[in-house]
């Protein structure tokens, strides 16, 4: 068959394509413990479970409008009021299938072919992709260990060219798990700003900030430049709701209108029955994301205490999200010389599978997700350790 030049060229997913190797490893009777996918290990909350059933009871099935029902737009709005204190109205709000879709919706119709997106590295191994189908090109920037993970001004300054449309911010970041302060999102997205870009902040992990210090979001800068921002948001991490697919923008009206209009000849509404259970989400009790968090906290200090034993390997430390990028370079060898040839190996000898951090723009890291119960975690991580010492 002939397959399109587009379709010819973008890469299966990194991270989908490690985690479905390790299912079919398992099926095949392999011991394989995945840390591959960013997927939370919880239950969905039952109060928003219960409103999903309730939906279903209620023979709400139908089609809804593009962009969401209008409470489960309202919902979004509210949900910047109570956390960050930013009022927006109803058309200021879409849902669509996961942050994914939200952000291919917005690359679609902001970029034009040609046009640059700067994207801080490691960045999460699906936006260059979702750009180049918007025929733009994704301009890396690498954020070093040594600078803390995080991409300064002076890199972005470096990279900047008359091409240059876009930046694209992801805090809490995967895949280092790395949090910009309020001041540092501000200070990158100003600088943008006064460079004529547009900002597109990433928050799909808002939620699961460590310390509280470090929760921060540029919905309120949103409020004074609604021309130059939009908020890309989601249920899937935070409420542990991955397969529901729900993602939501905070973005100006006439921008919301434009991706409505895709979305309407791509997928239409979002599922009618998720959009109920998006609403007990956003407006209903928080205590078990509050739980949740609590938890990955303690993994991420339980997985630390074994790593820091490692020597040789570094990371950024994360201040949220679930995951941790390790750079093991210093494990790279004659028969290991790269990182894919690494986590092969990991694989076949500690039956842990880990993602290369080249699907994240760095091929001395891998990724390694702890959204997974500790017990088993441990077990990964000193599987690992083990391998590491009779290399
Ligand atoms: N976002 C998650 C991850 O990075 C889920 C997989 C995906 O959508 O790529 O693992």
């Amino acid at each position: 068959m002939n397959f399109s030049n587009r379709i010819h060229n973008l890469k299966p997913s990194g991270t989908l394509a490690v985690s479905s190797r390790a299912a079919e490893l398992r099926a095949q009777g392999h011991d394989i413990i995945s840390l591959s996918l960013g997927e939370p290990d919880f239950p969905t909350p039952s109060h928003i479970a219960d409103a999903a059933r309730e939906a279903i009871q209620a023979g709400f099935t139908r089609y809804t409008p593009v962009p969401g029902i209008p409470e489960a737009r309202d919902a979004v709005a509210e949900y910047f009021k109570r956390f960050y204190g930013v009022e927006a109205a109803r058309e200021n709000t879409m849902l669509s299938n996961g942050g994914k879709q939200v952000l291919y919706n917005i690359f679609m119709a902001l970029l034009n072919p040609g046009d640059e997106v700067l994207v801080p590295a490691p960045y999460w191994v699906s936006y260059p992709d979702m750009i180049e189908l918007a025929q733009a090109v994704p301009v890396p920037v690498f954020a070093p260990i040594s600078e803390g993970g995080k991409v300064t001004i002076e890199r972005l300054e470096c990279a900047l060219t008359p091409r240059t449309r876009m930046l694209l911010l992801n805090s809490p970041s995967n895949p280092t798990g790395v949090c910009y302060s309020q001041a540092e999102l501000n200070a990158l997205a100003q600088w943008a700003i006064a460079k004529g870009l547009f900002v597109v902040s990433d928050e799909l992990y808002d939620q699961l900030v460590y310390d509280k210090k470090l929760c921060a979001s540029l919905s309120p800068l949103w409020r004074r430049h609604p021309e130059s921002i939009a908020i890309v948001g989601g249920l899937s991490k935070c409420f542990s709701m991955p397969g529901w697919r729900v993602g939501y923008a905070l973005a100006h009206a006439d921008l919301i209108r434009q991706m409505s209009k895709l979305q309407g000849q791509c997928t239409s509404n979002i599922c009618s029955i998720a959009q109920k259970a998006a609403i007990a989400a956003l407006l209903g009790s928080f205590a078990s994301v509050d739980a949740m968090r609590s938890e990955y906290r303690r993994r991420r200090d339980v997985a630390l205490a074994i790593i820091d034993q490692w020597s040789g390997v570094t990371y950024p430390k994360p201040d949220g999200a679930f995951y941790l990028f390790l750079n093991v370079s210093c494990m790279f060898d004659e028969k290991t010389p790269d990182i894919t040839s690494l986590c092969t190996w990991l694989m076949e000898t500690a039956g842990v599978a880990a993602v290369p951090g080249s699907a994240f723009g760095d091929g001395e890291s891998l990724r390694i997700s702890y959204s997974i119960e500790e017990k088993t975690l441990v077990e990964a991580l000193n599987r690992m350790g083990r391998a590491f010492l009779d290399k």
